[in-house]
């Protein structure tokens, strides 16, 4: 059982495995998701609801929040009864969700505004990942902070890594997130070209995984382009904001533009809630 006290905010389909590690190793936790029958899984296990976004960050020592997009984080943190609307300074803050380096220094703003720290930390690896702590942790912020911190991640992934000062981290997490999206694309690209030629989809795959060109993000979505079936682990809206943020950042390589259209116009056709893998279904 650690005395550090946790609050954490936001129980999707990230948020919902790494609270339950953290109560498997016993942290204490607090938890606050808008639409609150989501906490009913982690209240399960051990976490206790809190009153509101506003108690729970003046209740915790430090709060952690996976939340969907920039808006979101930034209403969490700074709405009207968000984390910072109470007497919290001392406290430290971590924001786990993938926004751009410029939201993360708004965050780390508004925190230091009320005496409070902050942390960037976003993370690589999708739902499996999560839940058989697999993430990679991607932070950004003080050394003090990312050693206080440093018993928390070990609990939700198998490294974490300070790359530099708050924004550095938001900035290697939009690159890692490019190099899925062209290998998403690249995957989708493959096996439909080979399958209009007469190759089946299973063989490809097989020819794929087996060789040089398969990796663990390949071996992961071949079930679902078999089974043609893409419910979300990671939608594929939040990896085409990660694209744009990509995009919003400076990125103006080659694949850069093509890649964020694909993935735009899979969203636009009403894939955005579906896996990341849906984009075979658009390219289809
Ligand atoms: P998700 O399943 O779509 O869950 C989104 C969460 O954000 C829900 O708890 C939702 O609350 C909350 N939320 C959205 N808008 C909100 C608002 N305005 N105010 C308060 N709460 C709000 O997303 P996820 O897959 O867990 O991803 C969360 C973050 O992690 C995203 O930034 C994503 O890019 C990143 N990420 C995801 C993966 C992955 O594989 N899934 C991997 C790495 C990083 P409600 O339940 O009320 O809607």
């Amino acid at each position: 059982m650690s005395n550090l006290k946790l609050g954490w905010a936001g129980l999707g389909n990230m948020g919902n495995p790494m609270v339950s590690n953290l109560l498997k190793v016993g942290f204490p936790v607090t938890v606050y998701n808008r639409t609150r029958e989501k906490e009913k899984e982690v209240v399960e296990a051990g976490a206790t609801s809190a009153a509101s976004l506003q108690q729970m960050a003046i209740d915790n020592d430090m709060v952690l929040v996976m939340v969907s997009d920039d808006n979101a984080a930034k209403e969490i943190f700074t709405g009207d009864n968000g984390l910072l609307s109470g007497e919290v300074s001392g406290k430290l803050f971590i924001n786990v969700s993938t926004v751009s380096p410029e939201t993360s220094k708004i965050l780390e703003q508004a925190c230091q505004k009320q005496g409070a720290q902050f942390l960037e930390a976003p993370v690589s690896g999708s739902v499996k990942p999560a839940q058989d702590r697999m993430l990679i942790i991607l932070v950004g912020g003080k050394e003090e902070n990312y050693q206080k911190a440093k018993p928390v991640f070990d609990a939700l992934g198998k490294l974490s890594m300070l790359v530099g000062p708050v924004g550095a981290g938001s900035a290697a997490k939009l690159a890692i997130n490019y190099f899925l999206g062209v290998t998403l694309q690249g995957l989708a690209e493959t096996v439909l070209f080979a399958q209009a030629n007469g190759v089946k989809v299973e063989d490809m795959l097989t020819i794929v995984n087996e060789g040089a060109c398969g990796s663990g993000i390949t071996k992961t979505k071949s079930p679902a382009i078999q089974k043609e079936e893409f419910p979300a682990a990671f939608a594929l809206k939040h990896l085409t904001k990660d694209l744009r943020l990509a995009k919003e950042q400076g990125i103006q390589t080659p694949l850069s533009t093509p890649i964020y259209d694909s993935f735009k116009q899979a969203q636009d056709k009403g894939l955005g809630d579906q896996d990341v893998m849906a984009i075979y279904s658009f390219l289809k």
